[in-house]
């Protein structure tokens, strides 16, 4: 059996394209014809996953985001600053929007105690350079749900995404949780720090 006609993402719904270990970054643009807001990233991204959160941007009709991380020092807004606003000031990430075209341009977070301070969020789809990394896993899978997909869905979205390599999680991997426990403990003193 083969979920091929599941979709989940434009980037991954033809096969995941492994990307350039030797790529050092690039540019990311929003969807407006015209006046678009640039963003230059300094580096390349890490952390690369699907993402079935309601929160993160999706392009128009994809169940999941595709979302990275990249060090906050990384980003530089080139062009139309202007346009951004924070969808959510109260979010843990404060996702900077276009308000032309709601493209989600990077995600911060300004708490230091924030686990994953220190790193911005990027939907590297929106360059159109390729070498970026590629999409690891998937997070939040459950949640998609929560944005109207129906739960007899969830066999096919599952299997799909094990086809693709992309292993389901319903929180995030299994590698990035650790993390954040490990900062819980550190600051709780249930470890040493
Ligand atoms: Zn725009
Ligand atoms: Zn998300």
């Amino acid at each position: 059996m083969t979920y091929e006609n599941v979709k989940i993402h434009p980037a991954v719904d033809g096969g995941v394209k492994a990307g350039d270990p030797n790529f050092a970054g690039g540019t990311l643009h929003c969807n407006c014809a015209t006046d678009r807001v640039e963003v230059k990233v300094g580096g390349q991204t890490a952390h690369n996953h699907v993402c079935g959160c309601t929160k993160c941007w999706k392009p128009d009709g994809a169940v999941f985001s595709q979302v990275a991380v990249v060090g906050r020092d990384a980003i530089t807004v080139t062009a139309n600053e202007h346009k951004l606003k924070i969808v959510n000031e109260a979010a843990p990430i404060q996702r900077h929007a276009c308000t032309g075209c709601g493209a989600h341009m990077y995600g911060r977070i300004e708490n230091k105690d924030h686990p994953f301070y220190g790193l911005d969020f990027v939907h590297t789809e929106l360059s159109d350079q390729s070498g970026w990394s590629e999409p690891q896993f998937a997070a939040f899978v459950s949640s998609v749900i929560e944005s109207g997909v129906d739960p007899s869905r969830m066999d096919g979205i599952r299997g799909r995404l094990r086809e693709l390599g992309l292993e389901p999680y319903d929180a995030l991997s299994p590698p990035l949780m650790d993390a954040i426990a490990t900062h819980v403990a550190k600051r709780s003193g249930a470890l040493a720090a």
